[in-house]
């Protein structure tokens, strides 16, 4: 069967309302769990004096790591700012490919062209 990709658009990491979303992923019932990280409640409060759309490095430094507000490449699993995203409509899975990637693919092409 043909894969057709339905969407494509650009993805810009973002890091809107994440204290939220790290609030509802570590606290259950009124309780904070803890993370790899450190004190999940510690992190969830520095996050919350971000604001609501707080800078993507400065949540990467204060939560540890980047996958919470930079986008990971299905090509090289590397965290970027931004990524093509496809979608064929058959799945929930995204597929994301940086700049990087995309160009080796389209080298590939070039390359066996005849
Ligand atoms: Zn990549």
């Amino acid at each position: 069967m043909p894969v057709i990709f339905r969407t494509t658009s650009i993805e810009i990491a973002s890091a809107a309302n994440v204290a939220e979303r790290w609030r509802s992923q570590y606290q259950r019932d009124g309780k904070w769990t803890r993370t790899a990280s450190g004190d999940s409640e510690e992190i969830y409060n520095a996050l919350c004096d971000l604001g609501r759309n707080p800078d993507i490095a400065a949540v990467a430094t204060i939560i540890g790591n980047k996958s919470w507000s930079y986008l990971s490449c299905d090509g090289c699993d590397k965290y970027v700012t931004h990524a093509v995203k496809l979608n064929h409509g058959y799945s929930e899975k995204d597929h994301l490919l940086c700049r990087n990637c995309l160009e080796r693919g389209i080298a590939a092409f070039d390359a066996v062209k005849g």
